[in-house]
């Protein structure tokens, strides 16, 4: 497959509704910010290099923080308006900002301290920009460097919610009294992204995939996962799996988190910060990645029963910002696999 210069999705950042829906997802941009704002003795005096810097936002935050340089880059056109507001904000003393693919532009450092970034996607993947992220990490972070946030993991549960499938799948069997049953052709084929209320999960979710950010590769961004869920209640079928992640940011480069560390409940003596985006919570502009599993697929559950699995991440031949999802799992019935796309 040819691969253009990424035209297409660097001009998805070009306009200002993305740059909108992102700043204004609180879950998000607070976390961000408090983890700048409070720990301002690791940004002061040093040198910041934020990847994608969108419209400057994460820049004026360590601007503010007392970081000595900040060098922002972006490839999109919005780098333009991230100058005006750097300006805007008198803080053009210190950020510099950079148009071009942060693989490709010159910094005016050998090396920086610190990076920040906030390259997540859907299901955290999606869209490979965190690629880029770890090249930066390893060009131009100092070894005692810190990674800003410094950890993600992604996460899995059952889902049973009849209500959305009533809603979204059953719904073109009835519609002004004719059938519609082509519409739901497909309609498992792809993950859909939505935001579930905490009722629809029939597991608890557990983290199959973590990323400590100073240290993976990008080797460890397609990847084959075990992952157990323990059904809470007898129901009548499993709907779908439901995918989503966590964002830790810590104060310290070593600093490991617990296995089963989960960001809605972690409380960092040292003064980090986390959010999740699970369902139940409050909504991202992410939302949760929903796998609609095949009818025929979708057996009763039991309370207690184990359903062991397994879960693939993999770019997409056709484009590799693009991912593809596997999930072979088996509880009390037969074994099981399924696809989805991303795109
Ligand atoms: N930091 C901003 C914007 C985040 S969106 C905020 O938090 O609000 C991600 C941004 O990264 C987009 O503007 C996109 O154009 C940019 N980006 C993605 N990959 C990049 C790369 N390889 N080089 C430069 N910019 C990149």
């Amino acid at each position: 497959v040819l691969r253009d210069n990424d035209s297409h999705y660097f001009n998805s950042y070009a306009g200002n509704d993305i740059h909108e829906l992102m700043l204004k997802d609180a879950v998000r941009t607070d976390a961000y910010r408090d983890f700048v704002y409070n720990n301002k003795n690791l940004f002061k005096d040093k040198v910041v290099l934020d990847v994608g810097c969108g419209t400057g936002v994460l820049s004026m935050f360590c601007a503010k923080a007392g970081a000595k340089k900040v060098i922002s880059v972006d490839n999109s056109a919005i780098i333009d308006k991230a100058r005006a507001n750097v300006f805007e904000n008198g803080l053009d003393g210190v950020i510099t900002l950079l148009h071009g693919k942060i693989e490709e532009v010159t910094l005016p450092v050998e090396k920086v301290d610190v990076i920040i970034s906030e390259w997540m996607g859907y299901c955290l993947l999606y869209e490979a920009m965190l690629d880029s992220v770890l090249y930066a990490r390893d060009r131009y972070l100092k070894p005692d460097g810190l990674m800003v946030p410094s950890q993600t993991n992604i996460l899995i549960a059952a889902v049973h919610d009849p209500e959305y499938m009533n809603d979204y799948v059953n719904f073109w069997d009835h519609v002004y009294g004719f059938s519609m049953t082509a519409m739901k052709k497909g309609i498992r084929d792809d993950v859909t992204i939505m935001h579930l209320s905490g009722d629809a999960l029939a597991s608890e979710p557990v983290a199959f995939c973590h990323l400590p950010l100073h240290d993976v590769t990008v080797q460890d961004l397609e990847f084959t996962k075990p992952f157990e869920l323990v059904i809470k209640e007898d129901t009548d079928s499993l709907d779908a799996f439901v995918v989503y992640f966590d964002t830790f940011f810590a104060t310290e480069r070593h600093q490991v988190l617990e296995k089963d560390a989960r960001a809605e409940s972690w409380k960092d003596p040292k003064g980090g910060n986390a959010f999740t985006t699970s369902p139940g919570h409050k909504e991202t502009h992410w939302k949760q990645g929903l796998c609609l599993v095949e009818v025929g697929k979708n057996a009763p559950l039991k309370k207690g029963e184990v359903i062991k699995g397994e879960i693939t991440y993999r770019k997409r031949k056709e484009n590799p910002r693009e991912v593809e999802v596997e999930i072979s799992w088996k509880g009390e019935g037969e074994k099981m696999s399924q696809m989805w796309a991303m795109r």
